[in-house]
């Protein structure tokens, strides 16, 4: 079985709409398993600033926790390749 090292910055998915960007994450050890279905994690690339959101269930896949400050030191930039520095960004999914 292959483990994923990287989450890579990939963007556009399907399952997490268009979700409305809410700012940079402020609270890093806020655990993801625990945030709202409509709340979106994503990255932005510290060197060219590229944004992309993140699929949340697999991240969470298999997990009891996990904390923003790690999924920000696994980000990984599908456009430069930067892996240092990079931060998670939050959106806010629709809800009807
Ligand atoms: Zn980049």
């Amino acid at each position: 079985m292959k483990h994923r090292k990287g989450i890579d910055l990939t963007g556009g998915r399907k399952d997490c709409g268009q979700p409305t960007y809410v700012g940079e994450a402020m609270d890093v050890m806020a655990d993801v398993t625990r945030m709202m279905q409509w709340e979106c994690i994503g990255g932005r690339c510290a060197k060219c600033e590229r944004e992309a959101w993140l699929d949340r269930w697999e991240l969470q896949r298999g997990r009891s926790s996990i904390i923003l400050s790690e999924v920000a030191t696994r980000l990984r930039c599908r456009a430069c390749g930067n892996t240092a520095g990079n931060k998670v960004i939050l959106g806010r999914l629709p809800r009807d």
